[in-house]
């Protein structure tokens, strides 16, 4: 199969006159067909997001609005459609049958939703206050997706699903490896297929994209309640010494 590129050039047109030569901005290889991005890094963008982005979203990062979230969940509590299409998200369902390959992502999906419901999956929740229960794990959702939304040039496009993906893989411990100590990587298809599971996630996609933007709006106003608040009456000044 021929690129873009090579059929541009056979065509008879210039490199340089169709800015062919561009370089990988990543990495300085030859870019693939028209883009910004050779064939690796182009393929990585698919997985995890424009590889320009230096980091995916951290946990660190979303925490801090947990509290935030949880007050707005009481105050706008989630269906019971909702929270069993929460449990449907991490649910590893029927095994693949055996003609399916053992990389294929589905079998690789399959293998971490059965390691997730081992209690050793789970992180301590004494810690860092994990909760494994639907609604737990729906406000981490939502608070993901708040700073998803209020830095969105920083996610373009599919990039915000494939955190969310990422957020949900966070709370649970990664495999270890047959052959020695260190732990399994998760491979980008299964942030995909997880991707795609939240995307066509019904009740709990709407339930985290509503009550993300509505916490936005509590944030919001809460800055605005900052910024008014009356100043301190200034102390009055000392007396002149007599
Ligand atoms: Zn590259």
């Amino acid at each position: 199969m021929s690129s873009i590129r090579d059929r541009l050039l056979k065509s008879g047109i210039g490199p340089n006159k169709l800015n062919l030569n561009r370089s990988c901005v990543v990495c300085g290889r030859p870019a693939f067909g028209l883009g910004e991005l050779c064939a690796l890094h182009r393929n990585r963008r698919k997985a995890h997001g424009h590889p320009k982005i230096r980091s995916g979203l951290r946990v660190k990062e979303w925490r801090p609005i947990l509290p935030t979230v949880l007050r707005f969940m009481k105050a706008n509590p989630p269906s019971a459609e909702a929270l069993a299409s929460v449990g449907r998200l991490i649910d590893p369902g029927n095994a693949p049958t055996p003609s399916v390959p053992r990389r294929h992502p589905r079998r690789l999906l399959y293998e971490e939703l059965c390691h997730w419901q081992r209690p050793e999956a789970r992180k301590s929740a004494k810690v860092k206050r994990w909760n494994y229960k639907p609604r737990g794990i729906l406000a981490r959702l939502v608070a993901a997706q708040v700073v998803l939304e209020e830095q969105e040039r920083r996610f373009p496009g599919a990039a915000s699903e494939i955190e969310l993906a990422r957020t949900l893989c966070s709370m649970f411990h990664r495999r270890e490896r047959a052959s020695g100590k260190r732990k399994q990587r998760l491979s980008g298809s299964v942030y995909r297929e997880l991707a795609d599971r939240i995307r066509s996630s019904g009740a709990a996609g709407l339930y985290i994209l509503q009550s993300a933007r509505g916490v936005i709006r509590q944030r919001e106003l809460e800055q605005l309640e900052i910024a008014n608040r009356p100043k301190k009456p200034q102390p009055p000044p000392d007396l002149l010494p007599d």
